[in-house]
């Protein structure tokens, strides 16, 4: 076939099936302003840092630069139903936590967003462990030894996270669910607000994921009590898992990943993830995101997609079963 019989043939298609010519030709241009990147969370959570980390190396790869947008509140849901609103072009991204995608609509069918059907996945970035961190007043320095103190004390102590529906306040709910303590959960807008708190003692604990925590427990700031994780962490050898202290279904790990609303092209969605894996496989972005307890998973969309549906299965199971409700 010659050229122009095939441009002609390619112009005839594009005219009969727009989005076979549309698709490809809107990832041309993209990115062509600057990336809005929506991070559900304040700024100092794990979803902050790591959106930090890889988002300036991100724009470097885009050529455009990424700006991170801070949209905290209702447990991440206010920053995805803002995602959700937005043009699907490629200039607004956000960040896709578990808390977002999977803990907050399965405790809160009314979220207003489904996190299936009005994103498009496009990488899961990282994983990382969970942890309980008490203020070093508190009473306790293992988990049995913590039960106790909960289980003696109903009501007293109170527990900080990232909000309403994120997946410290459901874990929590979960293990208080499952053990028979009660604690009083209080919501912040991330996880960056809920360690300052716990830090200066407003609260007696937090439940968080380990990027944010680390450098309080490396300051002696909190001290660990117990990990979300499939092994001890080498960061945190002497703290057991959920596992270890007999709390199983509490032992699941968090994610980290990049969303678009919902009929992002497809050609749009592999210039980005490409460039997310560009970025985040440089020596010092991996090692910044290692060092802080989490581990990179840089999978494609469909993968990340997959895992969407399957944490949030997981979670909705988890929440009939033990019959959690939003206090
Ligand atoms: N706990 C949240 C999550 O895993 C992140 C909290 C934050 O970044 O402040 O989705």
């Amino acid at each position: 076939m010659t050229t122009t019989r095939r441009n002609s043939l390619r112009w005839a298609l594009a005219a009969a099936v727009p989005s076979l010519w549309i698709g490809p030709a809107r990832a041309q241009g993209y990115p062509s302003k600057p990336v809005r990147l929506i991070v559900p969370f304040a700024a100092g959570g794990t979803t902050d840092i790591i959106a930090r980390v890889v988002g300036q190396r991100l724009g470097e790869a885009l050529g455009q630069t990424v700006i991170v947008d801070n949209k905290g509140g209702a447990g991440g849901a206010l920053g995805a139903l803002e995602l959700m609103r937005q043009p699907p072009d490629g200039h607004v991204l956000g960040m896709a936590t578990v808390s977002t995608t999977a803990a907050g609509p399965a405790l809160n069918p009314r979220i207003g967003y489904d996190p299936v059907a009005d994103f498009t996945p496009i990488i899961n970035i990282a994983a990382t462990p969970n942890v309980i961190a008490v203020h070093p007043s508190f009473p306790a320095r293992d988990p049995a030894t913590f039960l106790q103190v909960l289980r003696r004390n109903p009501g007293r102590y109170s527990f900080g996270t990232a909000g309403t529906g994120s997946i410290g306040h459901l874990q929590m709910e979960l293990y208080k669910s499952l053990s028979g303590a009660f604690v009083t959960h209080i919501p912040y807008r991330g996880s960056g607000p809920a360690l300052n708190d716990t830090v200066a003692g407003q609260v007696a604990m937090v439940f968080d994921n380990l990027p944010s925590a680390l450098p309080f427990i490396q300051s002696g700031q909190l001290v660990p009590i117990v990990v979300a994780a499939p092994q001890r962490l080498p960061q945190l050898p002497a703290v057991p898992t959920f596992k270890e202290a007999g709390f199983e279904p509490v032992n699941r790990m968090a994610y980290y990943g990049l969303v678009g609303p919902k009929g992002l092209p497809r050609a749009v969605v592999d210039k980005v993830a490409a460039a997310v894996q560009k970025a985040a496989h440089l020596p010092d972005v991996q090692k910044r995101i290692e060092a802080t307890g989490s581990q990179l998973v840089l999978n494609t969309p469909e993968a990340f997609g997959d895992q969407i549906r399957a944490e949030l299965a997981v979670y909705r199971q988890v929440v009939e079963r033990q019959g959690l409700k939003l206090e």
